[in-house]
């Protein structure tokens, strides 16, 4: 039988007012940062080769589990994109821009994960990748960065890095960790155990008690890095330092992802419930751009989950206001169709927000209108006012209403809009 009604998908939401407002003030407020610190937007497409995202290491729940994938009309397999990185690396790779390449970027991303409160299907992310650099201070940089966004949030985070040391010590300290972890297996519940016979690494942030007990005690990779990923560590650490910027750091951190190696770092809101806590992370992926068939170019780059951020903000406290409050409402008491129209054009062609009833609504009912906008203006054209050229401006905090000439309308408004922001100082300082 054919549906008659439709409701959005499992893990999908409509993102309504006052939501829509918070998230488009959050992504310009990141752009206004990215842009402050010579990053340019990229704006990549939703979906790419299949292949783009199963660089990323299939051992990641991200492409093992979770891609949106399917054949399009044209035979080709192809991906809706669960992150921004792999895209990114594939633009270099096609386009190999001047190096260091500093990109920022804002949209959606697609995982077939399980949906609650603050991780859906889709959600929205922003962030910033650099390719073609391996100094340290650009990891600090870059870690700065998400650390400033969050400052101008006001929403108080927590930092956590480490290092993975580099691909190449990759190979000794996970057949450490794989023989600590079988000497242990018996303990393990059983999707640890799967979890080990793909990636090692993985269970380091197991999250069930069990096995997060004994990934506490596994041998940690800074125990066996390198002399030059643990100078680029110290160097990491003593940039933040300088910067005055907190952190702890966790041997266990080694974010979902498989590419990463040396850097990666996590930012946490204590506010929200700790399985879903981090509001972003990143670090460095210094074979990614190679393995998508550029150059062998480092990167380093965090993402940020919006979605949670704004969760995280609103429980915090620390929203900002929407900004989308209509100045003046136009009530239209003639009828005439024409009125209406010019009058509220003229007053959205001056800059301010306006806004008006339509049908013919009765003048109460037009008033009631004006009242639930939280305008602090109406102006109000009836038959008198037609008559003689003119129109009533009304404040709507204390009913005061003057007529004045249609020309000094703009005038009226604007001296009732700044006595009305006079009256709420007031009030908001008694
Ligand atoms: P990732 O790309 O997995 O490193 O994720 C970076 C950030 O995106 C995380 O810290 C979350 O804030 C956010 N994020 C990841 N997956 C989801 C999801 N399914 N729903 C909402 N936010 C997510």
């Amino acid at each position: 039988m054919a549906r008659s009604t439709f409701q959005t998908l499992p893990g999908t939401r409509d993102i309504l007012e006052p939501d829509a407002s918070h998230l488009r003030g959050l992504v310009t407020l990141f752009a206004d940062l990215a842009a402050g610190a010579g990053f340019g937007q990229i704006i990549p497409p939703m979906f790419e080769d299949t292949e783009v995202f199963t660089r990323l290491g299939e051992a990641s729940d991200v492409v093992s589990k979770e891609l949106y994938s399917f054949e399009d009309k044209g035979g080709r397999n192809i991906a809706l994109r669960p992150e921004f990185t792999a895209s990114v690396c594939r633009a270099f790779a096609q386009y190999r821009p001047t190096t260091p390449w500093k990109t920022w970027y804002a949209g959606p991303n697609f995982r077939y994960d399980k949906p609650q409160k603050g991780r859906y299907r889709q959600f929205d992310q922003v962030g910033i990748e650099v390719i073609g650099s391996h100094d340290p201070q650009l990891d600090v940089e870059v870690i700065a960065l998400a650390q400033r966004f969050f400052d101008d949030l006001g929403l108080a985070v927590e930092l956590r890095i480490n290092s993975l040391g580099d691909i190449a010590e990759r190979p000794a300290y996970l057949q450490d960790l794989n023989s600590y972890f079988e000497q242990n297996r018996d303990s393990l519940s059983e999707a640890a155990r799967a979890t080990l016979s793909v990636n090692p690494l993985r269970l380091l942030d197991a999250k069930r008690p069990g096995d997060a007990a004994i990934a506490a005690g596994a041998p940690t990779i800074l125990d066996s890095l390198s002399n030059e990923a643990a100078a680029a560590f110290a160097e990491v650490r003593n940039g933040l330092d300088t910067l005055k910027i907190d952190y702890t750091i966790d041997p266990l951190l080694v974010r979902g992802l498989d590419y990463y190696n040396r850097t990666t770092f996590e930012f946490a809101a204590p506010g929200l419930e700790a399985a879903q806590n981090a509001v972003g992370g990143g670090g460095r992926y210094d074979g990614l751009v190679e393995a998508l068939g550029g150059p062998p170019e480092p990167g380093v780059g965090f993402a940020i989950g919006v979605d949670r951020t704004l969760l995280a903000c609103e429980a915090a406290g620390v929203l900002p206001s929407s900004g989308n409050t209509i100045d003046v409402w136009v009530v239209d008491a003639t009828g005439s169709a024409d009125v209406g129209l010019l009058v509220v054009e003229e007053l959205r062609r001056s800059g301010l927000k306006a806004d008006r009833s339509y049908d013919g609504r009765s003048m109460k009912a037009q008033m009631k209108n004006a009242n639930r906008s939280g305008a602090a203006v109406a102006v109000i054209v009836g038959e008198d006012e037609m008559s003689s050229g003119t129109v009533s401006v009304r404040s709507m905090a204390d009913g005061t209403q003057e007529q004045v000439q249609r020309g000094q309308m703009l005038a009226a408004v604007r001296s009732g809009l700044a006595q009305g922001r006079e009256t709420k100082d007031g009030e908001d300082r008694t």
